[in-house]
């Protein structure tokens, strides 16, 4: 229970990773505030019961996280219900796939703000509270496609490349605080955004994976609660890689 006491924001937590994130860090003993976009409430309030029955707290704050003003009434509600938000987990995103001269500027537009400037918005809404405090955590989660660079996917790897460059930027920025501020870069993960795939697009990508599976969203959690807990205090501005090898 290395984070009794704590409080972690997870966005984009109604499945999937954020799912996943979320449970894993309410295992340690956080309470957990709970984030996704107004259509995905249901479902979000079904992982708040599932961090009840954790025996932790539990708040669903629907909210885009692109949006400015919902990203500061998010916090402020989470700063209401708990007094402090001491974790968080920057997880909310979405891929809007084509080749670049095929690419629309909405799809463009999309993958930018709800990938990338949302981790921007939220990190500087919950850093004065953590500044105070002298105490955070931040993990972003990035992608391995932001290392590498996917062909049919510009947005999103320039997205996720930006995500890894805001990480070693503010991590130096706070570092001085307690706060530290690292990356996670996901492989292939078995959740709905990878479904899509048919079966020889699917086979051709795990010769791709050394380790010849695909990841849980567990696997991510588990790097998650490793990043949020003490155990990492000396540990900030890096990017682990969660992705069988790859
Ligand atoms: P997912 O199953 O699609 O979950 C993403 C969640 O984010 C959904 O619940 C989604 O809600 C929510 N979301 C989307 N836009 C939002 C917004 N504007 N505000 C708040 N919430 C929003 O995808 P996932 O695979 O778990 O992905 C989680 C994170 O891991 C993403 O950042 C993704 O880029 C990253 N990642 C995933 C993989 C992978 O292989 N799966 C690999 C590398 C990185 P709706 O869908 O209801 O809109």
């Amino acid at each position: 229970m290395g984070l009794s006491g704590k409080v972690a924001l997870v966005t984009g937590s109604a499945r999937g990773i954020g799912r996943a994130i979320a449970v894993r860090l309410a295992e340690e003993g956080a309470d957990i505030a709970l984030n996704d976009i107004p259509q995905a409430s249901e479902a979000l309030n079904a992982v708040a019961d599932e961090v009840r029955a954790l025996n932790r707290r539990a708040l669903a704050v629907t909210a885009d996280v692109s949006q400015p003003q919902e990203v500061a009434r998010m916090v402020e509600t989470v700063l209401a219900g708990f007094g402090h938000i001491d974790i968080l987990v920057n997880n909310a995103g979405i891929t809007r796939d084509a080749l670049i001269l095929r690419m629309s500027d909405e799809d463009w537009d999309a993958v930018i703000n709800i990938d990338l400037k949302s981790v921007f918005l939220c990190t500087r809404a919950v850093l004065r509270p953590m500044l105070k405090a002298r105490w955070g955590r931040i993990v972003n989660i990035a992608s391995i496609v932001g290392v590498h660079g996917n062909a049919g996917q510009a947005n999103y790897a320039a997205a996720k490349g930006g995500v890894i460059a805001f990480t070693r930027s503010v991590a130096k920025e706070v570092a001085s605080r307690g706060i530290t501020v690292n990356a996670i870069a996901p492989g292939f993960i078995d959740t709905k955004m990878t479904q899509g795939l048919d079966e020889k697009q699917a086979a051709e990508l795990l010769k791709r994976i050394p380790m010849g599976t695909v990841g849980t969203p567990r696997d991510v959690a588990e790097a998650v609660a490793f990043l949020a807990g003490e155990g990492a205090r000396y540990i900030t501005g890096q990017v682990l890689g969660v992705d069988g090898g790859m």
